[in-house]
């Protein structure tokens, strides 16, 4: 790993003159590879059109990317790739001086680098640095190892491993962030391959039902028990879905807002007839197929596909057959939902994510 060169040399060495411009909503340099190639799939934005007060700007050469600028509120900050051979070799960005509108300093303060090794055309290591920094996020030096393990498949399993100094980083914390096997097997358990997210009424040929009454069937929670919140009805009768294993099709969906928990129950065997509350009114949502991982991220609701965890994969065991259950839905927090005291927030900026199997449904919250 060589020093990093200043600022000025890379704004140097990196002419963004003719280069391609393409504005995003957001859009960050990541510390796996892969991450240049799903920017690449990004959709970019008119400027006119991104209805945040930041964005980023992607600048690119011989359709390579070699430079985002992050601009507005927040942390302004550049982030400078450097290719090699057809390769990423190099990336550093570069805190501006500005936090929150405020100058906190007049120079620019290198803020992460990542370092590529690569082995017969194949990535093999990636290192992030996340230098130390006592003025925009106060944190000590943390650096991330990606090591990456190929078969005559393909590549296998990626070893995340990260030291820091700090007391919370006495032992490095070593995790696999990619292992192919699971990608495979959690590819079978969704109920739809590709997917779907609430689209603007005038979607007709796609629409699921996506209920919400008040007169549905609840129950407590296991916890606390409190009763639960009915949320909504999702009828999974549609031929999209692979209904092998799930004999609900009418799922409703139950949540504690008062201790957050995690819920398993069986709406068959609920036969509590009062609803606690509903955050939504009621609405039929159109769902429509998705493939931009930006929509999908931010789609109110989703059906089908992969979950797209906030914390760790959650996906729960069925108590009655023992296998992986099937992913239906999940819900993203929607503060202007409200019903009664109730807000449709699962903590901060959370999700709900819901899954089925056998006579079981299971409603995992998560939040940042
Ligand atoms: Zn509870
Ligand atoms: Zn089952």
């Amino acid at each position: 790993m060589s020093t990093p060169p200043s600022i000025e040399t890379l704004r140097k060495i990196t002419p963004i003159d003719n280069s391609l411009i393409k504005y995003y909503p957001d859009l960050d340099f990541l510390d796996i590879s892969d991450n240049i190639d799903k920017i690449n799939k990004k959709k970019s934005k008119n400027l006119s059109d991104i209805e945040t007060n930041y964005h980023s700007i992607g600048y690119f050469q011989n359709e390579k990317l070699i430079r985002i600028d992050q601009v507005g509120a927040g942390i302004p900050k550049e982030t400078y790739i450097i290719w090699e051979n057809g390769k990423v070799k190099e990336a550093h960005d570069f805190f501006l001086g500005l936090r929150w509108g405020e100058k906190i300093s007049n120079k620019e303060q290198l803020s992460s680098s990542w370092f590529y090794t690569y082995e017969n055309d194949l990535t093999k290591k990636i290192v992030w640095l996340n230098y130390e920094d006592r003025k925009y996020y106060d944190h000590g030096k943390m650096t991330v190892t990606y090591d990456y393990e190929y078969d005559s498949k393909g590549l296998l399993f990626i070893r995340q491993t990260v030291m820091g100094e700090g007391k919370l980083w006495k032992e490095p914390q070593i995790q696999i962030s990619f292992d192919r096997e699971k990608e495979l097997f959690l590819k079978t358990c969704t109920i739809s391959k590709s997917p779907l997210i609430a689209a603007n009424s005038k979607v007709s040929d796609n629409v699921i039902d996506f209920k919400i009454k008040n007169n549905t069937r609840t129950c407590n929670c296991k916890k606390c028990k409190m009763p639960l919140s009915f949320i909504a009805t999702v009828n999974l009768i549609d031929k999209r879905f692979n209904l092998t294993n799930i004999k609900i099709t009418d799922t409703p969906v139950l949540h504690c807002f008062n201790c957050m928990e995690t819920q398993h129950y069986n709406p068959d065997s609920l036969n509590l007839p009062v609803v606690n509350k509903v955050a939504f009114t009621e609405t039929v949502y159109k769902f429509k197929r998705e493939t931009d991982e930006e929509a999908l991220e931010k789609a109110f609701l989703k059906i089908g596909g992969q979950p797209i965890w906030i914390q760790e994969d959650g996906h729960p065991k069925c108590s009655q057959c023992s296998k992986t259950m099937k992913f239906i839905i999940e819900i993203q927090t929607d503060e202007n939902l409200v019903n009664g005291f109730d807000t449709l927030a699962f903590g901060d900026s959370g999700k709900l994510y819901v899954f089925a199997c056998c006579d079981n449904v299971t409603t995992i919250p998560q939040w940042y």
